[in-house]
C-alpha cells in the first residue's frame, strides 16, 4: 500500500493511478466508493447518475466492493417510486478499519475507526515517553495495538492499515523518524520496532491534526495553516486540499521560528525559537508553575481563576504565536489559521494578543485564527482517518487482500 503522506505518493482519488484499462477500473472503483462515503445510501441508479456512467458498469463496479466486503446492501429502497425498487448501497460498517496510533511526550493512545468515520475502539495510556528509549516505548505501542485490533476484529472488523502519529520529523519513508527532540530519539525505524504485517505509515504529529481537520472539521477551508502543541510546538501547511511537505519532508516547522533573534538558547541550535515562549514548559516556566501531568489543565484551571501570572505568561505567548504566524501568513496567504491541539485547550487566553500581534503585522485584511473542536484528538483521529481514506481512494488495493 503506498505511503499517503508523501508527496510522490499523494492521497486523494486524483492520485495517478495508471491510465490503462485496469487503472480506469481501479478509479472508478474509488469513485463508487467515495460517493457512496460522502452520500450515501445510494442506490446503483443514483450512484450511476452522480459519477456519469451507465448502470450496468456501476452495478460490476458495486458488485466488486460489497464482494470484498467495502459496500453493503441496506435492503429495499423506500417503497412507492417509479421503477424497480433498488437497494440502498452503503460503505461496510464491518469491513476494513484503520488503526491510528499516538505516540506522545507522556501518552500512547490507538484508535480504528471503521469506513463510515466511527471510532469503534480506543484505548489510551498516560505514560512519561520523554527520554525513553524507542524500545519500551513502540513495544507499549504494540501492546495497546493489538488490544485495540482484538477488539474491532471482535466487532467484525479487519485492519486495513496502522498509522502513527510522531512528534518529531519523519523521513519521506515514512517510516523513520529522523529527529525526535522531545523523545530524545535520533534517526529510528520506527516500522522495525511495530506489528509486522500491517501497512504502516508514520508522520509527524502536526501533519494528522491538520488531515484531521480537513476532513473531519467544519467548514475547514482548503487552504489553511493548523498550529498545534504538546510540547513541541508544530504546524502543517494545507494547500489546495493537500499537505505541503517541503523537500525533506519537514515543511511545517513553525517552532522553531526564531520570535526574538537574539533569544534563549534552543534545542535545534537556534536562539529565541517560538517553542521557547510559546511552548507548554516555556508557559509554565513563565507562569512560574512546575511541570506537571495535566499541563494544559493546569494552566487553563489557573488562567480561568484568574490568575494574573498565568494569564501573563499566556499572553506573551499568544504575542510570540503571533509574531511567527505574521511570516507564515504573509508568505503563504492562507484562507486561516487553525488552533488545534493543546493550543485550543488555551485558547481563551492566547487569541487575543495572537489576533491583534498578526493583524498588526500582516498586509491587508487580517487573516482568521479558529480554534480546532478536535482538539488533543486531531492527531489520533487523522492517523486513523488517512488508513480509512487510503481504502476510499484506491478500494481495489484492499480487495486484492481480502
Ligand atoms: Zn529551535
Amino acid at each position: 500500500m503506498s505511503t499517503p503522506l508523501n508527496r510522490t505518493r499523494p492521497a486523494g482519488p486524483e492520485r495517478a493511478l495508471p491510465d490503462t484499462q485496469q487503472g480506469m477500473r481501479r478509479r472508478n472503483l474509488s469513485r463508487v466508493m467515495h460517493t457512496v462515503g460522502a452520500e450515501g445510501p445510494l442506490s446503483r441508479a443514483a450512484v450511476a447518475s452522480r459519477i456519469g456512467l451507465t448502470r450496468a458498469a456501476v452495478s460490476t463496479l458495486v458488485d466488486e466492493l460489497i464482494r470484498s466486503g467495502l459496500l453493503e446492501e441496506l435492503g429495499p429502497e423506500r417503497p412507492g417510486r417509479v421503477g424497480r425498487p433498488g437497494s440502498a448501497l452503503a460503505v461496510s460498517g464491518n469491513g476494513p478499519a484503520g488503526i491510528g496510533a499516538e505516540v506522545g511526550v507522556d501518552h500512547l493512545a490507538v484508535c480504528a475507526v471503521d469506513l463510515r468515520g466511527r471510532v469503534r475502539a480506543r484505548a489510551v495510556r498516560h505514560v512519561p515517553n520523554r527520554d525513553r528509549s524507542p524500545e519500551p516505548v513502540l513495544g507499549g505501542l504494540t501492546a495497546l495495538i493489538h488490544r485495540v485490533v482484538a477488539e474491532a476484529e471482535g466487532e467484525g472488523l479487519w485492519p486495513a492499515g496502522l498509522a502513527v502519529a510522531v512528534p518529531g520529523l519523519v523521513a519521506r519513508d515514512a517510516r523513520t523518524v529522523v529527529r525526535a527532540p522531545n523523545l530524545g530519539w535520533l534517526d529510528t525505524d520506527v516500522g522495525d520496532l511495530l506489528p509486522p504485517g500491517l501497512p504502516l505509515t508514520v508522520a509527524n504529529e502536526a501533519n494528522f491534526g491538520a488531515l484531521a481537520e480537513l476532513w473531519l472539521g467544519e467548514d475547514t477551508p482548503r487552504d489553511f495553516l493548523h498550529v498545534s502543541a504538546e510540547i513541541g510546538i508544530g504546524a502543517a501547511v494545507v494547500v489546495d486540499g493537500r499537505l505541503l511537505h517541503g523537500n525533506r519532508g519537514f515543511a511545517g516547522e513553525l517552532g522553531h521560528v526564531p520570535v526574538w533573534p537574539d533569544g534563549p538558547a534552543c534545542a535545534c541550535g537556534g536562539r529565541g525559537c517560538l517553542e521557547q515562549y510559546a511552548g507548554e514548559e516555556a508557559v509554565l516556566r513563565a507562569a512560574g508553575m512546575e511541570p506537571g501531568e495535566d499541563r494544559v489543565g493546569l494552566l487553563a484551571g489557573r488562567a480561568e481563576q484568574g490568575d494574573a501570572q498565568v494569564r501573563r505568561a499566556l499572553h506573551g505567548a499568544g504575542t510570540a504565536l503571533g509574531i511567527a504566524l505574521t511570516g507564515a501568513v504573509n508568505l503563504l496567504d492562507p484562507q486561516s489559521v487553525v488552533l488545534g491541539g493543546a493550543l485550543s485547550g488555551l485558547a481563551p487566553w492566547l487569541l487575543p494578543s495572537l489576533r491583534s500581534e498578526l493583524a498588526r503585522r500582516t498586509a491587508g485584511p487580517a487573516c482568521p485564527v479558529t480554534v480546532s473542536a478536535l482538539g488533543s484528538e486531531g492527531p489520533l483521529l487523522g492517523a486513523a482517518h488517512s488508513v480509512v481514506r487510503e481504502v476510499l481512494d484506491d478500494p481495489a488495493a484492499v480487495a486484492g487482500r481480502v
